[in-house]
């Protein structure tokens, strides 16, 4: 079957800037880069980013599921994967017969790992998740012992080979609190316990993307970074690194028409026209991942020129004004809800400043119906 190219909306992935952000990341950090490319690489699509980000000299990809890396292996991407995050039905037999290193959190998971590759006849790569405080995922602080014990013994057993010893900093995103060096002394505790029970891992690895960027000290062997892959920069603050954002989010403008004054756009006529106008619709909603908190509170740019939304933020789509004169615009014209920001439009950015969240959780949610184009 063919898909239709009259998408809601179009996400233009520009994989230029993803290898530019590998480059950012390999010089900031001074080491080698794992691209992590959950959650469909951050709503920008796991197997092409992950394709241009290993051409760009990633060394390795990260996920958070199995399936995720399977998808990425059936894409015929035979880079060395690191899968986190697991339940007790999660199929590790398929992870174990595609080669994807299984990041472990406890010694139930790691039973469960070496029983897939027991029975697959293959000694299998682990990694383990240690929980130096961010109390989620990882190796528990009171079953670090008895997980020690049992990974060395399953690596003196081959059953495993103990490839990497990994943790996930609480305040990545305060890059000079205390507690980030702590989590680093706590892993490298780890590591050498290990060593000492003679399965000492390979590889250590812990910093997300601002520890990537501005903590080289906590590089250790490898960084693992997300959204500045993608070119958002996890510290406003203190700049954009040079990072280029990714994503350009464009919609077609499906109907251009009249409202009379004191007409009300969309449900519950939040908005009432103040004057004749001319508004257009585009077709995209909050299924699609444009928030319905930002009704009324966010401009798209057309031909250049910035116009407001207006009204209710529907399901399937959303209404701007182009004022009395119709601002010059028609049916067809693509109207750019958030880019690079370099032409007075919107970022994800700000988007998620309005809504009181993060800009990962806008990239993220832009999936469904929105069709990728790459470039
Ligand atoms: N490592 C792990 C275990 C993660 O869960 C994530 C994402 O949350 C990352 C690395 C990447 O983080 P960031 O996008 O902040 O660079």
């Amino acid at each position: 079957t063919t898909v239709a190219s009259t998408a809601a909306l179009t996400a233009t992935i520009d994989l230029a800037a993803i290898a530019h952000n590998v480059g950012v990341l390999r010089a900031t950090s001074g080491t080698g880069v794992i691209a992590v490319v959950k959650a469909d690489a951050y709503g920008h699509g796991a197997v092409p980013v992950a394709r241009a980000a290993l051409a760009a000299g990633a060394r390795e990809l990260g996920v958070a599921h199995i399936t995720e890396a399977l998808e990425l292996r059936q894409a015929g991407i035979d880079a060395h994967i690191t899968s986190w995050l697991h339940t007790p039905s999660t199929d590790f037999a398929a992870a174990v017969a595609a080669g994807i290193d299984i990041a472990v959190s406890s010694p139930r998971q790691l039973a469960a790992v070496v029983k897939a590759a027991g029975e697959a006849g293959v000694t299998t790569t682990v990694t383990v998740k240690v929980d130096t405080g961010l109390n989620r995922s990882g190796v528990a602080v009171d079953e670090w012992d008895s997980m020690a014990v049992a990974l060395a013994k399953a690596q003196a057993q081959e059953s495993i080979t103990l490839r990497a010893i990994m943790t996930h900093l609480v305040r990545g995103d305060e890059p000079d609190h205390p507690l980030n060096s702590q989590q680093a002394e706590r892993l490298d505790d780890a590591a050498a316990d290990l060593a000492r029970l003679g399965a000492p891992p390979q590889l250590m690895h812990l910093a997300n993307s601002p520890a990537a960027l501005v903590r080289p000290d906590l590089s250790r062997d490898l960084v693992r970074p997300g959204i500045a892959l993608y070119g958002r920069t996890p510290l406003p603050d203190r700049g954009d690194f040079g990072l280029i954002p990714a994503m350009t989010l464009t919609g077609e403008i499906s109907l251009v028409k009249k409202v009379a004054q004191g007409q009300g756009v969309s449900y519950s006529h939040t908005w009432i026209a103040p004057c004749d106008t001319v508004v257009a619709v585009i077709p995209a909603g909050y299924a699609d991942g444009v928030p319905r908190v930002l009704s009324g509170r966010f401009e798209v740019l057309v031909n250049g020129r910035s116009f407001p939304a207006i009204g209710r933020v529907c399901m399937d789509q959303f209404v701007i004004d182009l004022g009395p004169d119709g601002g010059g615009v028609t049916e067809g014209d693509v109207a750019e809800l958030f880019g690079r920001g370099d032409r007075g439009g919107a970022t994800a950015a700000d988007w998620a400043d309005a809504t009181g969240t993060i800009d990962y959780e806008i990239l993220s949610a832009i999936r469904g119906r929105t069709v990728r184009r790459y470039i």
